[in-house]
């Protein structure tokens, strides 16, 4: 039985180009080998399912349940009672030999995250190839001849890009629930460190997390129609500094 909602939004500042790729196939854009993903209108946006499943596999790392690239999913109750990555994250129901007789439900909902249109200024648009997004050539570097080979031309959004709103909406179903919301914050932390979307390994895709804010909207809320009313992030607005008081802002969720 539900008990409330979390609502967390913030935004998503790129520190260095972002490249969230796009399908493949179809049409390229003056000559460009890999292309961004982007809305009907052409504005590239980060998945909501990206940026869950890489919050997870960064949880899932931390925590040793990583085996062998594939996603960590609990196969029995036990095992399921106790995790936090599949309580937050879920279970994919496609998972065969899964034996959980209890209801297993998904906490964590993310959605998809829009470029903030007024974040790539009039500078950056003098200094970038396309509307949006700026085209780097990657060499290939041969590795047994130790020659460049093949250099691609790949699309990323420029360092400096927001992307907002960002929102996210975390289901309290339990009183133990509360104390899983934690792990989400502690996510984005590991996320800060490493890097979103693609070649990471080449410097791309750090990001950062500001102006969080966390509303706790109550059962009751929803049948009264009052909404995103109760503000419990104390003031505290990355999710460094929202782990570490954790402790209070917990106390707010009554
Ligand atoms: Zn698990």
């Amino acid at each position: 039985m539900l008990t409330g909602k979390v609502i967390i939004s913030g935004c998503i500042k790129v520190i260095t180009g972002l490249r969230i790729g796009g399908s493949s196939g179809g049409l390229k854009i003056g000559g460009i080998d890999l292309n961004v993903i982007t809305d009907p209108e052409g504005k590239p946006y980060i998945p909501g399912s990206s940026l869950k499943g890489k919050l997870r596999s960064l949880i899932e790392k931390k925590e040793g349940e990583i085996t062998s690239e594939k996603v960590h999913y609990c196969k029995d109750k036990q095992s399921y009672e106790k995790c936090r990555i599949c309580k937050v994250w879920g279970i994919s129901p496609t998972e065969k030999d899964i034996n959980i007789d209890i209801p297993v439900y998904t906490r964590l909902i993310i959605r998809d995250v829009p470029l903030f249109p007024e974040s790539i200024t009039e500078e950056m648009h003098k200094n970038i190839d396309l509307q949006w997004t700026e085209v780097k050539v990657e060499n290939v570097i041969n590795r047994v001849k130790g020659s460049a080979e093949s250099p691609r031309q790949i699309e990323r959004v420029p360092a400096g890009a927001i992307f907002k709103p960002m929102e996210m909406i975390f289901n309290v179903f339990e009183e133990t629930d509360k104390e899983l919301l934690k792990v989400v914050f502690e996510a984005m932390e590991l996320l800060e460190d490493d890097y979103l979307g693609g070649m990471g390994s080449r410097g791309y895709g750090k990001v950062k997390f500001e102006n969080i804010e966390v509303y706790w909207n109550k059962k009751e809320d929803y049948e009264n129609g009052n909404l995103n009313q109760n503000k419990i992030n104390n003031g505290f607005t990355i999710p460094s500094e929202i782990v570490k008081n954790f402790s209070k802002i917990i106390n707010n969720l009554k």
